[in-house]
């Protein structure tokens, strides 16, 4: 085998589906892959308008009101668009990318909110936004989604496990006869091969490792045959323009009805191009300590800080892996690999299985009991979410680590933990922790709204771990405390690096 396998464990289709008959194209919506290479969705749908003799459209919308959308993820966005068209471009595929700026159904999603005072969203000085699409849609026009589903002979897009994907996809199948089918691209297994939730790390390392050799591969890139231009039902031009520069993408962000108050990140960039020189330097200057420094908050470069760019699918999971294979050494990879395999993959299986992964159903059994019965248990202080989510606790280092999110979009992961593990003795209960853990990390994340965010923060309330001894509020689930973190790492150097 030369190329990593496009198999039915990664397509999740209707049974019996049959192409729309007449249908003038194949249309690959992007949702959560933005790449234009190893892309198994994009692949499918090349291969479907291949043997149907019929030219390919790439369609990418951009709508403002997704639960926690905000500058940081506007831009990121648009970061990411820049490369595709010129990506897609060099492919001689069709691709085109619209500002949606009209009303949607998404908003009762998450417990998450949304949406500043109409004064803090106008950036631009009071100027009027750059207008991209003038025209307001009537609620009786088709989205430019719908009208180019309708024209479609099939419609190939994204499966992702959490966030709003599922629920668009099922939202756009309702809507259109045109069969529409989801493609997973975002794990090296796809979920169909696992078959049932796996509750433990070790249980599911034995499956990935065993599947490894079949699916670990460079990801295939097929050619379109047919190269044919499409009519579209919209002007893309002028986001296409404006996405060439830094400030046309902030005039574009700017003139979105997204939550102004979360800026840009200070330090990521979004983009296959910034991915890929990320994933460069940290084979060139992180790979070769990662085992012995992964766990110092200090050495964020030994660390490879692909998440961001892994969770928007700039990068394939497969480019990565390959790439720290080849680069070695061998017991740096074995480790990088328990990382982004095991615990990426293990996260991405409990969303894909259980339904309720946002809940505390997540939770097992033995720590949701132990957690209720400690729940009368004084806790030091209540902080409100406000004061949380401003970095304004009496703990120095949380506060460090909350800035970390504010301002980069991204936390070191033993931060991470101190982090989650902190807030649940400020907190009543582990249903409210649990909440507002959620909406901190997916509001400033880069890498939040992610299967890895619900792998991560269940891990706080005791998923995929053992008990421990017993202590107050936390019963038996694991309790980390950030004032032992002085024996761990450079306390003051970290305090410096995210002062207030
Ligand atoms: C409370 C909490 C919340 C978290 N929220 C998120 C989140 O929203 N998004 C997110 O991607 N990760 C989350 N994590 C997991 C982990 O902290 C990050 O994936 C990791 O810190 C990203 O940094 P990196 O890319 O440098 O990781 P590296 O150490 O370079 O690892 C490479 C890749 O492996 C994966 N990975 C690494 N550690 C973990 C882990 N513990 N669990 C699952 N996958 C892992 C990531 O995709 C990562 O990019 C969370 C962890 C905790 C404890």
């Amino acid at each position: 085998m030369t190329h990593a396998p496009l198999d039915d464990h990664r397509v999740h289709a209707p049974a019996d589906v049959r192409p729309r008959a007449g249908g003038e194209f194949v249309l690959y919506w992007v949702q959560t892959t933005h790449r234009a290479h190893d892309n198994f969705a994009l692949n499918f749908a090349i291969e479907q308008a291949n043997a149907l003799g019929l030219p390919l459209q790439v369609y990418h919308g951009l709508r403002h009101d997704y639960p926690w959308a905000s500058d940081r993820f506007h831009t990121w966005i648009l970061e990411s668009v820049a490369d595709l068209y010129a990506d897609f471009e060099a492919k001689g595929i069709n691709y085109a990318f619209w500002l949606d700026r009209s009303v949607g159904e998404y908003t009762e999603w998450p417990a998450g909110r949304r949406g500043q005072g109409e004064a803090e969203k106008r950036r631009n000085g009071g100027a009027e936004p750059q207008s991209v699409s003038p025209v307001p849609r009537s609620p009786a026009s088709p989205t430019p989604l719908v009208a180019l589903a309708r024209r479609a002979a099939l419609v190939v897009t994204d499966y992702f496990p959490t966030f709003i994907a599922p629920r668009q996809t099922r939202g756009l199948a309702r809507k259109v006869e045109t069969p529409v089918i989801a493609v997973e691209s975002a794990t090296v297994v796809p979920m169909a091969y696992h078959q049932k939730e796996q509750s433990t790390a070790r249980g599911i390392r034995t499956v990935l490792m065993e599947a490894l050799p079949h699916y670990l591969w460079p990801v295939g890139n097929p050619e379109l045959k047919i190269r044919r231009g499409i009519e579209l039902p919209f002007d893309g031009s002028a986001a296409r323009r404006l996405v060439g520069t830094a400030a046309g993408i902030e005039a574009l962000v700017a003139g979105c009805d997204v939550d102004h108050s979360v800026p840009p990140s200070t330090t990521f960039r979004g983009g296959t191009r910034a991915g890929r020189a990320r994933l460069a330097e940290f084979l060139r200057t992180g790979i070769g300590n990662y085992t012995e420094d992964r766990n110092d908050p200090n050495k964020p470069d030994a660390v490879s800080r692909l998440s961001p760019w892994l969770h928007f699918g700039n990068l394939s999971i497969h480019e990565v892996l390959l790439a720290v294979r080849e680069a070695g050494p061998a017991e740096q990879y074995a480790k990088y690999l328990d990382e982004a395999l095991t615990w990426r993959e293990v996260a991405h299986n409990f969303c894909h299985f259980n339904p309720r992964h946002r809940t505390m159903d997540g939770i097992p059994a033995w720590a949701r009991k132990e957690l209720s019965d400690h729940e009368a248990d004084p806790r030091p202080h209540l902080y409100s979410l406000e004061e949380l989510e401003h970095a304004r606790t009496g703990e120095e280092l949380w506060n460090a680590a909350q800035r970390s999110y504010l301002r980069e979009g991204w936390m070191h992961n033993y931060m991470r933990m101190l982090w989650g593990k902190t807030v649940l003795q400020w907190t009543p209960n582990a249903a409210e922790c649990l909440r507002v853990l959620e909406h901190l990390n997916n509001k400033y994340a880069l890498d939040g709204r992610d299967p890895n965010s619900y792998g991560g923060i269940m891990w706080i309330f005791g998923k995929y771990d053992r008990p421990f001894y017993r202590r107050p509020i936390y019963g038996t689930v694991r309790y980390q405390s950030l004032r032992a973190a002085k024996d761990k790492f450079d306390v003051p150097a970290y305090l410096a690096k995210y002062r207030a």
